[in-house]
């Protein structure tokens, strides 16, 4: 399989290549030249598989001139092995045909893990055989980092850095990057905000001359592979609830449109999905521009789910390319206006998406009443993102006799905050993370500095 750039003029790749690249050439995002497809007996065949066997199957297409299958075997029964729980995403009833998938039973206790967990492995064995090594660097306000990590901990051929704000992540958020103790595992706690560490990764990515050779990869979500990933749980869910036999429905928390990117694709393949529901807290381009035609950039608001903290969804790209026919010119044209100013899609492109997608924006106030409310119904703990989805899930539900299924995206004892304002005790911290604010911590705390970044850096890349 071959992949190309959304916006038209970057060289065509394969799997390997996207894997390890970031952002195409041309400023575009990778996307499959054409979807696989799989007919309703084949999907119906896949009913009561493990997970990791139905993982091979859903993501064998996507490598297969890259990577044979008894590796991609291996690498995909290694990753979700990793999981606590033996059902891997296990769906939890709530009520008459709704459900929420729970996505969080991976080391850092949010669905990040299904994607990240597969990416070290994948970047690993390609390095491997290539004989290269690569430098990961990634910024990070909370959550991604510590997956990120994680998922890179044991790779041989690569170096992870990963900047944080200093002083100004959660303490456990912290101390899930920076007690891990690996020898190819740097974190960098910076004197400034996430801004100023997501200026320094951007500006490393544009000239990367003071790694003298090597070069930089990106574990962020418009790394194609992440998005590969995550389409493998709506199948398995859907299958678990009734599908491919009868339709069902997702609702997503969503930030970089990455997850929710993913339902889609899940569809364009063959999944039977009726509604796919984007579910965003006060941050709501993406609402704004399903309901109402705005794609404008918001001030950037800070909130009780901070993991869908975000002025603008970069995978949305992805989707935009598709609804314009796969027009990189268009694309492109499109992304360069919306640099500097607002911009609608036309009418055409625009009721696509509505009719592919529906929406519902949740401010705080709403996800500390759903949190409790669904807490006194069902006894059922929400972490915030996931008490969006629901609450966008109930809004949006056309047809009751459809399942709805709401994906729970984090852990509740990662986000304490707003369990505690819904006047219920916040919960604590699972068994095998029980030891955290004991653990040995390492971490390098930098000024604002460029220079001294990259010369750490540089100082701290294994060469072979
Ligand atoms: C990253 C994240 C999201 C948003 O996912 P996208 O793929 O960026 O849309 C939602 N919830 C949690 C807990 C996350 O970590």
């Amino acid at each position: 399989m071959k992949y190309i750039s959304t916006r038209g003029k970057a060289p065509v790749l394969s799997f390997s290549d996207v894997l390890l690249a970031g952002l195409a050439d041309d400023g575009g995002l990778y996307v499959p030249e054409t979807l696989p497809k799989f007919s309703h007996e084949e999907i119906a065949s896949w009913v009561g598989l493990p997970y990791n066997e139905l993982a091979f199957k859903v993501i064998k297409p996507f490598v297969a001139d890259c990577i044979n299958d008894a590796d991609l075997k291996r690498m995909v029964d290694e990753t979700y092995a990793v999981f606590e729980h033996r059902g891997v995403a296990p769906l939890v009833q709530l009520g008459s045909n709704e459900w929420i998938l729970e996505l969080f039973h991976g080391p850092t206790l949010a669905f990040k893990d299904f994607a990240l967990q597969l990416l070290g492995r994948l970047m690993d064995h390609v390095l491997a055989e290539r004989g290269e090594r690569l430098v990961i660097m990634g910024a990070t306000s909370g959550d991604t980092g510590s997956a990120a990590i994680e998922g890179c901990r044991h790779s041989e051929h690569l170096d992870i850095f990963i900047m944080h704000p200093y002083n100004r992540v959660s303490e456990v958020q912290r101390r899930q990057m920076t007690t891990i103790l690996a020898d190819n595992v740097f974190n960098i706690a910076l004197e400034g905000n996430f801004d100023d560490c997501q200026e320094m990764v951007k500006d490393s990515f544009a000239d990367q001359s003071f790694l003298k050779g090597l070069r930089l990869g990106a574990v962020n979500s418009i790394n194609w592979a992440r998005i590969m990933a995550q389409i493998v749980y709506y199948f398995s869910s859907a299958l678990a609830v009734g599908g491919p036999h009868r339709p069902v429905s997702f609702s997503v928390p969503t930030g970089n449109f990455g997850d929710i990117f993913a339902g889609y694709l899940a569809k364009q393949m063959g999944l039977p999905i009726e509604q796919l529901v984007v579910a965003t807290n006060r941050n709501d381009i993406l609402h704004r521009v399903i309901s109402g035609n705005d794609m404008s950039r918001g001030t950037l608001e800070h909130t009780l789910s901070p993991s869908m903290d975000i002025m603008v969804s970069s995978n949305f790209e992805r989707l935009l390319f598709d609804v314009y026919g796969r027009d990189g010119a268009a694309i492109a044209d499109l992304m360069k206006r919306f640099k500097t100013e607002s911009v609608k899609l036309d009418s055409e492109q625009w009721e696509s998406v509505r009719e592919l997608f529906d929406s519902y924006a949740v401010d705080d106030e709403t996800t500390c009443q759903v949190i409790a409310e669904c807490h006194a119904e069902t006894g059922y703990l929400l972490d915030p993102h996931t008490a969006i989805g629901l609450k966008a899930a109930r809004e949006c539900w056309r047809n009751k006799a459809t399942p709805m299924i709401t994906l729970a995206t984090a852990h509740p004892v990662k986000f304490p905050e707003p369990v505690v304002k819904a006047g219920l005790h916040a919960p604590e911290l699972p068994e095998r993370l029980s030891d955290l604010m004991t653990r040995e911590e390492r971490f390098t705390v930098l000024p604002k500095s460029m220079t001294e970044v990259q010369t750490f850096i540089a100082s701290k890349v294994h060469r072979d």
